[in-house]
C-alpha cells in the first residue's frame, strides 16, 4: 500500500519557514515582503484560490493586497493596473489569477508583468531561465512538486519519470526540473498512444491532465511514486485527481493525495517565490 506525500503538512513547514524569515527580511532590509494578487472577474474556483493566497500570504507576515476587478474590465487597463504595481517600489510579487475573461489576451497579461515580480515564473524570461538553467522564477506548482519528491528523499538519478501533461504551467517545467535531476523523462500528452504502456515504465508518474480518474492501478509500475496534480469534480462533486486514488495506491510505493498533495504545495511555493523576487530586488 502506497504511502501518502502529505501536501498539507510539507505546506505548513514550508510556510513556517518563511513565517520565519520575514521579521528577519525586514529587520534587515526595513520593510516586509508584498505580494499582490489580481482576480479579474468571478469564477468561483478562482476566487477560492486567491483567497487561500492572500490568506497564506497573511499568515506568514507578508504583506498582501488583494486587487479584485470587474469582469468586463478592458485589456488596457488591467495592462495600466499591472504596470502601475511593476513601478510601485513596495511591491514585490505580482499574480495575476488565470484564466481571464475571454476579451484579455492572457500572453500579452503575463509579458507585462514586470519579470523581477513575476512569482508565477510564467513571464518569458524566467521560462527561458529555467530552459537555460540560469536563475529564475520556477513556476510554483512545480516547485512544489519537486519540494515532495525531496521530502522522500527519492534519487532521481537514472530513474524513469514520465509526465503526463504538457502544459506551459505545470507538465513543461515538470519534465525540465526532472530532466535536472538527472531523470530520464517521457512526456505524454492527448495524441500518446497507448498510455498505460508508457505510464509503466516510470518509477515517478506526474500526472497533469485534469481528467477524473484517467490513471488507474494497472497502468502503474509496482512500487512507483505517483505525484497527482489534477484538480477534478467526480460525478458526486467530490475535488479528486486525475488517479483513481484507490488502485493507484495500492501500486504505488508513495502516492499524493487531492486534495490535501499538489494543491497546498502550490500556495507554499508562492510564499518562496514571493521572498525570491523580494530578495531579487533587496539583497
Ligand atoms: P491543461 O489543460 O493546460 O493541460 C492538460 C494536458 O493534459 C494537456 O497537455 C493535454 O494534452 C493532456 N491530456 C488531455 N487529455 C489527455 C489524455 N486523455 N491522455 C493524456 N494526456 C491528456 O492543464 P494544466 O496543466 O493547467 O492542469 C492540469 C490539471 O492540474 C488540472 O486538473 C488543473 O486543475 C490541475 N492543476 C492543479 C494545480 C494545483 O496546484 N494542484 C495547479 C495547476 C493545475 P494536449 O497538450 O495534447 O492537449
Amino acid at each position: 500500500m502506497g504511502k501518502i506525500i502529505d501536501g498539507k503538512a510539507l505546506s505548513a513547514a514550508v510556510k513556517e519557514e518563511v513565517k520565519a524569515q520575514v521579521p528577519e527580511l525586514e529587520a534587515k532590509y526595513g520593510r516586509k515582503p508584498c505580494l499582490c494578487v489580481i482576480i479579474v472577474g468571478e469564477n468561483p474556483a478562482s476566487q477560492v484560490y486567491v483567497r487561500n493566497k492572500v490568506k497564506a500570504a497573511a499568515y506568514t507576515g507578508m504583506g498582501s493586497e488583494l486587487i479584485e476587478l470587474p469582469a468586463d474590465i478592458s485589456e488596457e487597463a488591467l495592462l495600466a493596473k499591472i504596470r502601475e504595481l511593476n513601478g510601485n517600489p513596495a511591491v514585490d510579487g505580482i499574480l495575476v489569477q488565470l484564466p481571464l475573461p475571454k476579451h484579455i489576451d492572457e500572453e500579452k497579461v503575463i509579458d507585462t508583468i514586470a519579470r523581477e515580480k513575476d512569482v508565477d515564473g510564467f513571464h518569458p524570461g524566467n521560462v527561458a531561465g529555467l530552459w537555460l538553467g540560469k536563475d529564475c522564477i520556477v513556476p510554483c506548482t512545480p516547485a512544489g512538486i519537486m519540494r515532495m519528491i525531496d521530502s522522500i528523499g527519492l534519487d532521481l538519478k537514472g530513474k524513469r519519470a514520465v509526465v503526463v501533461g504538457r502544459s506551459n504551467i505545470v507538465g513543461k517545467p515538470v519534465a525540465k526540473l526532472l530532466l535536472d535531476r538527472h531523470a530520464t523523462v517521457t512526456i505524454a500528452h492527448s495524441r500518446t498512444v497507448d498510455l498505460g504502456s508508457v505510464t509503466r515504465e516510470a518509477d515517478l508518474l506526474v500526472l497533469a491532465v485534469g481528467k477524473a480518474g484517467l490513471v488507474t492501478g494497472d497502468m502503474v509500475k509496482p512500487g512507483a511514486v505517483v505525484i497527482d496534480v489534477g484538480m477534478n469534480r467526480n460525478a458526486e462533486g467530490k475535488l479528486c485527481g486525475d488517479a483513481d486514488y484507490a488502485s493507484c495506491e495500492k501500486v504505488a510505493s508513495w502516492i499524493t493525495p487531492v486534495p490535501g498533495g499538489v494543491g497546498p504545495m502550490t500556495i507554499a511555493m508562492l510564499m518562496k517565490n514571493t521572498i525570491a523576487c523580494y530578495l531579487s530586488r533587496m539583497a
